[in-house]
């Protein structure tokens, strides 16, 4: 039986993806140091069988060195994630990005474990040809703006991870991640969708920041999770980076709209300036689309969910949490 080992298994896609490999039988172990991920994601998991936890730091190297020699691969999900905590905490953002990433690749080269990293569509910075290829040039903003401090240890992690494959030979997979969405994800560190979604089941006013005029392409959970698990068993993934996300493209405004119309909100949709809702000199990413090129040749997989199809999703998941009283 499959022995796999997820860091941020607690949080909002791992939690997702401890279920489907239990699901297919595997053994799942996680770890988590609740930073941002949340126990209650992991709850429903604690009796089944072949699941267990560690709420730690992946830094602390004595755990994860004992996680490791147990396990057969590895999935490295934990990282400080959302733009809101990116700016508040770039300290934080850097040393967990980088610092954790270390410690996996370091016991994983120990013990011969294949690792499948998360990375993210941040990497691509201010690109402007459209869709993201996995081999597309990158720009990045300036050191003084904390956003990219993200994109900037994201990037260290992939050439860390590459370095690995190609010098000692270790089985590492990247994986690009575009805006993923689905239940479970929380709005507390910036994404947009789960926020949308309170304040219009709470009839407060939607926060638009900019003219609403950026879009972005959001991929459902599941079908998230799919494709790390057919990169998983892809021996031919080895060694290369993948775009995983959505090509279904939607300006934010829009997204206010589809969201208030599904939940049946009266609330207004309000403009921010981005100066105001994040820090001066805020810079956004007006588009943002993948390429699913790469991935559909190596595993052929496809997103199937559409987005009003996510929005009842998270509207379903955030009425149960309120009636629950639990948000
Ligand atoms: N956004 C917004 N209101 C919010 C949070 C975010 O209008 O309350 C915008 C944000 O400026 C960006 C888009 O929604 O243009 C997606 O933001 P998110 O942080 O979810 O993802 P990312 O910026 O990483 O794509």
């Amino acid at each position: 039986m499959t022995h796999a080992l997820i860091t941020g298994g607690a949080g909002f896609i791992g939690s997702h993806l401890a279920e489907r490999l239990l699901e297919a039988g595997q053994q799942v172990t996680i770890i988590d140091n609740l930073s941002t991920g949340q126990f209650k994601n992991i709850a429903h998991l604690e009796r089944k069988h072949g699941f267990r936890y560690a709420i730690e730091d992946i830094r602390n190297i004595h755990v994860m060195d004992r996680l490791v020699s147990e396990c057969d691969l590895i999935y490295h999900l934990a990282a400080a994630v959302g733009v809101e905590r990116i700016i508040s905490e770039p300290i934080e953002t850097i040393e967990v990005n980088i610092g954790g990433t270390e410690v996996v690749l370091k016991t994983a080269r120990r013990y011969r474990k294949k690792v499948l990293i998360a990375s993210t569509s941040e990497v691509y910075g201010k690109g402007t040809r459209f869709p993201f290829h996995e081999d597309d040039d990158r720009l990045m903003g300036p050191t003084t703006r904390s956003r990219w401090s993200y994109a900037a240890s994201k990037a260290i992690d992939e050439f860390l991870a590459l370095a690995y494959h190609k010098e000692v030979g270790l089985p590492v997979v990247i994986m690009r991640f575009f805006n993923t969405v689905g239940p479970r994800q929380t709005g507390q560190y910036g994404m947009v969708l789960p926020r949308f979604v309170r304040w219009a089941l709470a009839g407060e006013p939607i926060n638009v920041y900019g003219d609403g005029q950026q879009s972005r392409c959001f991929c459902n959970v599941r079908d998230v999770v799919e494709a790390v698990f057919a990169l998983s068993q892809s021996p031919a993934a080895v060694g290369q980076v993948f775009n995983i996300g959505s090509q279904e493209e939607v300006t934010i405004l829009e997204l206010a709209q589809r969201v208030k119309r599904r939940a049946g909100s009266g609330s207004d949709i309000r403009f921010i300036p981005y100066d105001e809702a994040y820090e001066a000199g805020f810079e956004d990413f007006r588009r943002r689309v993948p390429s699913l090129e790469k991935i559909r040749a190596a595993v052929e997989w496809e997103p199937t969910t559409p987005l009003d199809q996510t929005i009842d999703e998270i509207v379903a998941y955030y009425r149960e949490e309120t009636s629950n009283g639990r948000n």
